[in-house]
């Protein structure tokens, strides 16, 4: 299993660091973020060192995928809230920190403060179709 010596998740994986684990299996770790957005905002990890979720396999992407509901359904037990935000930060300019792969889970609550930029733009005549057809065409090539 891939590992990065410097990753500050890899050494929580490995107790190295300590964090607040609410869920831990083969593939998969989550524990609270030490710098909550909204108490009980969690990260979900996977235990192998990929930088990025384009990097993952698929297998692993299915196990990540599939502990999100069952994590989602104890947040919103543990901390009473009706709705959160899934969020992977992919590169520096999306805002990626922590160069270890991860989804937030993030309780929100009505009128609070949390918020990003949400300026929907339009396509000119034609756009939308050629990214569609690039689209398929690369996720046909097996997304490579
Ligand atoms: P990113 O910006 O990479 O999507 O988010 C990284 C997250 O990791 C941040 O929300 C940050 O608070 C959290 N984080 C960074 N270092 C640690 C740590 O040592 N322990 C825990 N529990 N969370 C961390
Ligand atoms: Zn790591």
């Amino acid at each position: 299993m891939q590992r990065d010596i410097d990753c500050i998740f890899c050494k929580i994986i490995s107790a190295q660091v300590p964090a607040h684990v609410v869920h831990e299996d083969q593939t998969t770790i989550a524990f609270l973020d030490s710098g909550p957005l909204a108490e009980g905002h969690l990260l979900v990890v996977p235990r192998e060192h990929f930088t990025r979720l384009s990097d993952i396999p698929a297998e692993l992407a299915a196990e990540l995928g599939a502990k999100l509901p069952v994590l989602s359904r104890a947040l919103k037990k543990v901390t009473s809230v009706e709705a959160f935000n899934v969020l992977c930060n992919e590169g520096e300019s999306a805002g990626q920190m922590v160069r270890h792969v991860h989804f937030h889970l993030i309780p929100r609550r009505p009128n609070d403060s949390l918020g990003y930029r949400w300026n929907a733009g339009t396509y000119p005549a034609g756009k939308a179709a050629e990214l569609a057809a690039a689209f398929q065409q690369a996720i046909a090539s097996h997304g490579r």
